[in-house]
């Protein structure tokens, strides 16, 4: 018997149907599409994410299949980070001939890409907040040989605390072994992955993928566009190749030389030579501001954050120094170089576009929702061209 004689057609659809009431679209990938629905007995809210798996005109018999194997993979992971407190959980599923049904709780204020499209740029607290979460769920998926693959801000949401809940893991894979498929979202491809795409010959990627599109996305909160962006997609890819990005002004002269660093040790070409999750939480920036929930006292530490915070005064000090004071020719002139006013123009202007406004060739904020395709087939020619599919 085949796989889909297996499944008996309908029961695990009307399974669902009996207990859950299907409510409005949350979010659509290429072959699935997010609804709220309610539990009919609980009268409890849930997202479900219901996976198209019949063959039509647009998807082929060999793709259904490769949907249905990567479904069953996403589920079995799924299953395994349960429990973990920054990672959605799957309280049910149901599969049937046409359909998966996967039950989530319900996180109602949804993708932390919404979230930084509201709010333009996000403090350095805020993301420090973030970052850490998002590192110490990368932390613990790496300790068991999990690569997320897709991490972007479109696939991490809040819950009703603002806490963030990794989630979307069809991308994602348990393995000992380098990889060499070519998966993602453009804009958050680390460069091996795009090496592999190039050279049959490669030795395949590992977990510092993950680290890759953690420092792209700690980037993107911080300056409210991606480090890596050109209006031809080749010449991205060209960029993140290189790893040719820059902390360009004025929206990176407020933020800390420590934060700069942290994402400077991501944003390594190299993944021999880049941080590792656990590095990164490491580092002075996760440091700051725990020393009242150190229990245990340790000189060095203290001696630690008392360095750090010295040399904090003096860079507070510094750019205090070197402030111009905001006189009317200065308004009038420069407005963008005062930063509420750069605040206040961006969110205008956001109200008014409802996109983030285009800030040169290199630098575009329209181009953070560039970044649907599901899934990119990459294959670049000897010769430098490039074909991405999207599904
Ligand atoms: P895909 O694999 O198609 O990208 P995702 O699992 O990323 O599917 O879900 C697509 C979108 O649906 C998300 O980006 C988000 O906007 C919304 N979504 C998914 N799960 C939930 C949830 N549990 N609560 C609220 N919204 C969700
Ligand atoms: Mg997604």
């Amino acid at each position: 018997m085949t796989k889909d004689e297996d499944i008996p057609d309908w029961a695990g659809a009307q399974e669902f149907y009996d207990k859950y009431e299907p409510k409005e679209i949350l979010g659509r990938g290429v072959s699935s599409v997010v609804r709220r629905c309610i539990d009919k007995r609980s009268s409890q809210d849930y997202a479900v994410k219901i996976i198209d798996i019949t063959p039509s005109d647009k998807i082929s018999a060999t793709e259904i299949e490769e949907i249905r194997d990567s479904t069953e993979k996403e589920i079995d992971i799924l299953k395994k980070v349960y429990g973990q407190e920054n990672i959605i959980q799957m309280r049910d599923y149901y599969e049937t001939k046409a359909f998966y049904f996967l039950v989530f709780d319900l996180m109602k204020k949804g993708e932390l890409f919404d979230y930084l499209t509201e709010k333009v740029t996000l403090s350095e607290k805020e993301t420090r907040k973030i970052m850490r979460a998002l590192l110490e769920v990368v932390q613990f998926l790496h300790s068991q040989n999990i690569v997320h693959r897709d991490l972007k801000p479109e696939n991490i949401l809040l819950d009703d605390d603002m806490n963030i809940k990794l989630t979307d893991f069809g991308f994602a894979v348990q393995t000992d072994q380098r990889l060499k498929e070519v998966c993602g979202t453009p804009g958050y491809l680390a460069p091996e992955i795009i090496e592999c795409s190039m050279d049959p010959n490669h030795a395949g990627y590992t977990t510092a993928v993950d680290i890759w599109s953690s420092g792209v996305i700690m980037y993107t909160l911080l300056a409210g566009s991606p480090p890596f962006w050109h209006r031809k997609q080749m010449l991205m890819l060209r960029m993140i190749l290189a790893g040719n990005y820059q902390f360009g002004s004025p929206e990176w002269d407020d933020r800390s030389d420590t934060v700069k660093d942290l994402i400077s040790r991501m944003l390594v070409v190299n993944p021999a030579e880049r941080y590792t999750a656990t590095d990164a939480l490491n580092h002075p920036f996760f440091q700051q501001y725990v020393v009242a929930e150190v229990r245990h006292f340790s000189p060095l530490r203290k001696f630690k954050v008392i360095c750090m915070t010295v040399l904090a005064t003096m860079r507070i000090y510094c750019n205090y120094r070197r402030a111009k004071p905001v006189t009317k020719e200065v308004i009038q002139s420069d407005p963008y170089a005062i930063k509420p006013l750069r605040k206040l123009i961006d969110a205008c202007a956001f109200k008014i576009y409802g996109h983030w406004v285009k800030k040169g060739q290199t630098q575009n904020r329209a181009a953070l929702f560039e970044n649907t395709p599901k899934t990119i087939l990459l294959s670049i020619a000897t010769e430098q061209t490039a074909t991405i599919q999207t599904w």
